[in-house]
Parts: structure tokens; sequence; C-alpha cells
């Protein structure tokens, strides 16, 4: 048992989707300086990528890139570097990351906007494809903008009987639901460092269908964001980056690999956050907090609660008898209802949501109704 006393514990516990709680052997394994590229450190991002094939249950048909940046960066790069030179991209949306890939896409791509609290179904997305000049498909798994679960399986189908080049968003739900990649055919997939695998933030990655990343050579309009060139360069030299390697997080983030292993791997993981989900929206509803979207919707990521109508009733006020207490929680992002957001992923344990709840109980037994 390694002893990890040195490291100091966290003012208050993230209740939010990325950056979240990290264990303290995640945040010990930052403080070794790396050399960006020595074979030491080269052989770790080697093994980070290997890691992710395998929790992912990959074969060699598939591969990664690490890409510098937040996990818009990474969805920037795949977006921008497989959306080649031709083609037409459609984009689904229903919330505020899916929109934001349409802000990425600016040319050539169509947009079809879904309430907020709808699911992208099968027969919108086969609707969408009646237009024959689309190309590539692309849409969020959770949209962690209210934490609703689009259903992966069904959409997928629809998009490769139609034979389109497939992305998915999976930046909230990968490493946290159990997703089979191969099975569904998807050519990229993209997440990011600080959210299910419970790593640090820094930056992000794609897993990619090797012979559709193949043809993508000196197709991206970015020089950094270029995925093809950050993979061959990684591929040919053993695990290098081309440009300067944010060395800390990867090593945190091999260590929070190998957590998420020990823990049972994804399975396990997406059963500890469905628990702690369930637990924190019934008990919500028991002390009188509405869900935004229905529960047959949800994902175990993150949920989405209306104000209530209780007179003294203020988010702000809420937000921060809950820090005094040491949990922060995320206000809401919808423009037409008033909401926040508690998220559930990340370092915690059921007893962390009892706990919040008991907090929310007292706050809620304080305030004039
Ligand atoms: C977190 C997240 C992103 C990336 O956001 P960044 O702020 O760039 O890290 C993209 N899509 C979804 C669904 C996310 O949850």
């Amino acid at each position: 048992m390694q002893d990890y006393s040195h490291i100091p514990d966290n003012d208050y516990m993230l209740l939010t989707p990325g950056p979240l709680s990290t264990s303290k052997r995640v945040r010990a394994a930052m403080l070794k300086d790396l050399c960006t590229w020595d074979s030491d450190y080269n052989s770790v991002v080697q093994d980070v990528r290997q890691r992710l094939c395998s929790i992912a249950n990959l074969s060699e048909r598939y591969t990664t890139i690490l890409m510098q940046g937040s996990g818009s960066f990474s969805v920037e790069s795949v977006i921008t570097t497989a959306f080649g030179k031709v083609g037409k991209l459609l984009i689904l949306t229903n919330g505020e990351y899916g929109k934001r890939i349409a802000q990425i896409a600016q040319i050539n791509h169509v947009c079809i906007n879904i309430q907020e609290n709808r699911i992208i179904t099968p027969e919108i997305m086969n609707e969408a494809l009646q237009d024959s000049t689309i190309t590539h498909v692309v849409f969020v798994h959770c949209e962690t903008t209210t934490g609703i679960l689009n259903p992966l399986e069904e959409l997928c189908r629809v998009v490769k009987t139609n034979n389109k080049v497939l992305i998915i968003d999976a930046m909230s739900s990968f490493g946290g639901i159990p997703i089979d990649i191969e099975k569904l055919e998807i050519d990229f997939l993209v997440s990011s460092a600080n959210k299910c695998i419970q790593g640090v933030p820094g930056f992000g990655f794609i897993i990619a269908k090797r012979v559709s990343l193949e043809k993508l050579k000196d197709c991206a309009k970015s020089l950094c964001l270029d995925m093809y060139a950050q993979w061959e360069c990684m591929e040919q030299n053993n695990g290098k980056w081309r440009f300067t390697s944010p060395t800390h997080i990867v090593h945190a983030f091999r260590e929070a690999l190998i957590e998420l292993e020990e823990e049972g791997g994804i399975l396990m993981r997406y059963k500890r956050y469905k628990q702690m989900q369930e637990i924190l929206s019934q008990g919500m509803e028991n002390l009188g907090y509405e869900c935004y979207i229905a529960k047959s919707y949800h994902s175990p990521i993150i949920t989405t609660f209306c104000y209530p109508n209780f007179k003294d009733f203020t988010f702000k006020g809420m937000y921060e008898y809950l820090k005094s207490n040491g949990f922060v929680i995320y206000p809401g992002k919808l423009s037409n209802a008033d909401t926040f957001r508690i998220g559930n992923i990340g370092d915690l344990k059921v007893n962390d949501i009892e706990r919040l709840l008991e907090f929310i109980k007292i706050y809620t037994d304080t305030i004039s109704k």
C-alpha cells in the first residue's frame, strides 16, 4: 500500500462533471517532472494508449490519439481533420455541447436542434439521413448540459446502415458507461482526461478506427489540431507528441486508468455511478426538488434539478451553504428553465452522496417555504 499522507486533502468535493474529485494517488503522480521526449516518458504515453484500447475491449482495428487542451480541442481536432475537403456533416443536438460542435464545423453542415429534454431518436436520425449528400454524422452521447443520455446503439445502427462516417462526443460517458465501440463501428470517439476516467484536466483523446484515420493525411485545416499528424508522430516515434506534452497530466492519467482497472473496469464504474445517481435523484425528489428530464432518460453522470418554488430558495444560498460544508455543485445551463446540476462522477462513494443529501435537507429545512 502506497502512502499518500503527503498529499493534501481537497477543500471540498467537486460534484461537477470535470474537473472532478480525483484520488490522492492520481494527484501524487503529478509530483514528478518528466522529459517530454525521453523514452521513460514516451513509454508512459504508449502505455496509456494501450490501456485505453484495452479498457474499451478494442482489437488492432482501433488506435488512439492524445491531444493537448481541454475536451473541446479534441472535438475540434476530429471535426476539422476527419471532415476532409469535401462532404457534409450532420449534427444532431439536444444541448450546448452539440451546439458547440456546430460552431466548430462552421461550413457545410446541417444542424438539427432537438429540445433539451428530449432524446435524439432513431426516427429523427433516419429522416435526417434522407439527405444523401451527408457524409459524416456527429452527436453527443451524454449531453452534460442536462445529463440526458441519447440512445447510442440505436443511433449508431441507423448511421452505419446508411454508411456514414460516425463521430461520437463521448466526453462525459466514456469510462463511466460501457460502449462497444468496435461492434457499433464508431469511426472516431472523443473523450478527455478529466471526466469518467477520473484524471485531471489538460488533454483529450480520440479513439479512432484505423482505416478511417489512415485516409486523413494532409486533410486538417489546423496545424496544431491535426489529428492525423499527431497520430503519425506518436506511432512513428513510440509515444512522442509533436509539441510540448502535458507530462504531469499524462502521468496522473495513467494512474487513473490503473485505478479504473482495479475498480473492475468500466462496467463496475458504471454500476457505482448509477447507484449514486439513483440515490441522488430519489433523495432530491423526496426533499421537493424536481428533476428536469424524465427519469428514463437520465444518465448516471449528472442530474439537472429545477429551482423549487420555496419562497426563500436561491441557488447562490444553497451553493454557499453546501460549499461551506464541503461540496461544490454546478449551475444550470438552460435558457428556458431555472435549474442547477449535481454531478456524481469522480472519486466519490455512495456515502458522500448520502452526506450531501443530509446537508441539502438541512438547507431546505431552514429556508422558508
Ligand atoms: C466536458 C465536455 C466537453 C468538453 O468541454 P471542455 O470544456 O472543452 O473540456 C464536450 N462535450 C461534452 C458532452 C462534455 O461533457
